[in-house]
């Protein structure tokens, strides 16, 4: 007798109070028959994190910030949600086996549990692009060895997934990433240098995080993506292209050398690719719109302008240099987007950061020896203390 019995994968849920992290739950939720949770993780949301904990059915809810376990563990009483804190629990946690590791913690924090989580065999579908961009080399590396399966969440990276051959790379011809160009695409320089917090978090298609959005507006997250694509499909900085697509309906393409190209196309909704990731090579009902081709109107591709948007010209550049550069790109950026978010600079000083990170500071830092993840973690914090100082000394108007 034939079973229709599917066994559940078991998940953890690493940033499950973030915006990736809450549509996970929500795919998650929609497939009951699909999934159970191990662990879900925050930084310092301890509400959110309870209450997703108790929404899935977690078995343990681990929150990073070490002051706010007692909270937690309150807030968890009349459950059986284990808890933990503190960020060696969280490293412990991506280690513990299960069959995926959703990987949603925002920034470079991300890297130690995404290393933890490849090197005791789990699985891992990646939203988490900054370790990729940082440690891409030795992730892929470090997956292959321990024959784990990466599976990239970023839309567009998934999108490529879904239509990549991995085999036959030989006869890829290009990779396109497509851009919707973000909150300041048709804004003049001076616009974009000045404009506010609340202007650039309102991206005009994807709702998500901070730190993204802010990167969507610079167009530093499309540089990140770059790199990314790089490490992931294993490919020269030749093979990839970016194009403006306003509407964010194509994810990504795939051009072959044949004239094929191959696309994947959906709603703006991160519900697909997570789902895609999570379930792979499987596919779910996410409760997400299913694309509906007659509404579309028209669909656009433009030239990126990369004198407005100088980022994409940096990926490039550090993709040429190397991952000495591509970290201190990284790092320059999550200080710079910090500082804006705290109304400390401007949104023009950004790339200003960035710029002087790759032009002026990388050149110094040029001997660093990578061979290892505490080098990776100390150019990291090096390029950290560098670019804080150089915002307080040139850029910081003194009072
Ligand atoms: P959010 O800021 O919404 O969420 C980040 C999550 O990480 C939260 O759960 C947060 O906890 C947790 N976190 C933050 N810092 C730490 C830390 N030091 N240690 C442990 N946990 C931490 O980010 P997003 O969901 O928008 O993005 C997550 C990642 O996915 C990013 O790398 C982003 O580039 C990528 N991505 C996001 C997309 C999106 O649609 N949002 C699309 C494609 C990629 P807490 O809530 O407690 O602060």
């Amino acid at each position: 007798m034939f079973s229709s019995m599917k066994q559940k994968k078991i998940v953890t849920i690493l940033g499950a109070t973030g915006s990736v992290g809450q549509n996970t739950v929500d795919v998650i939720c929609k497939n009951p028959e699909s999934f159970e949770v191990y662990a879900v993780t925050a930084n310092e949301n301890v509400e959110l994190l309870a209450a997703t904990a108790i929404k899935v059915g977690a078995k343990l809810a681990v929150i990073a910030n070490q002051n706010l376990e007692n909270d937690l563990i309150k807030l968890l009483s009349d459950s059986d949600v284990k808890t933990r804190s503190g960020s060696e629990a969280i490293n412990e946690c991506a280690a513990h086996n299960v069959d995926i590791v959703m990987c949603a913690i925002v920034g470079f924090a991300g890297l130690r549990p995404l290393i933890y989580a490849i090197e005791n065999g789990n699985n891992v579908a990646v939203a988490n692009k900054e370790p990729l961009v940082a440690a891409g080399e030795f992730i892929t590396n470090l997956a292959k060895e321990n024959g784990v399966k990466i599976l990239p969440v970023d839309s567009e990276h998934n999108a490529i997934f879904q239509v990549f051959e991995d085999n036959n790379k030989g006869q890829v011809y290009k990779l396109i990433l497509t851009a919707s160009g973000g909150p300041f695409l048709n804004w003049n320089k001076k616009e974009i240098d000045n404009a506010t917090t609340d202007q650039a978090l309102k991206h005009p298609n994807w709702s998500m995080g901070a730190k993204i959005s802010i990167d969507s507006a610079t167009m530093m997250n499309k540089a990140l993506e770059i790199i990314e694509a790089a490490y992931l499909f294993d490919l020269p900085s030749e093979q990839i292209d970016v194009v403006i697509h306003r509407q964010s309906i194509i994810h990504s393409m795939v051009s072959y050398k044949d004239g094929s190209m191959l696309a994947q196309l959906g709603q703006s909704d991160m519900r697909t690719p997570i789902a895609s990731a999570l379930s792979w090579p499987d596919r779910l009902d996410t409760g997400g719109g299913i694309l509906n081709v007659y509404e579309l109107s028209t669909l656009t591709f433009e030239k990126p302008d990369i004198v407005k948007f100088p980022a994409l010209k940096y990926a490039y550049k550090c993709l040429e240099l190397g991952q000495g550069a591509c970290i201190t790109l990284n790092a320059s950026n999550e200080v710079a987007v910090a500082a804006f978010l705290e109304k400390i600079i401007s949104f023009g000083d950004i790339i200003k950061c960035n710029m002087y990170a790759i032009d002026n500071l990388y050149p110094k830092l040029a001997y660093y020896e990578l061979k290892t993840i505490e080098d990776v973690e100390n150019l990291d914090q090096t390029v950290h203390l560098a670019i804080k100082e150089y915002i307080v000394t040139k850029l910081t108007p003194k009072g």
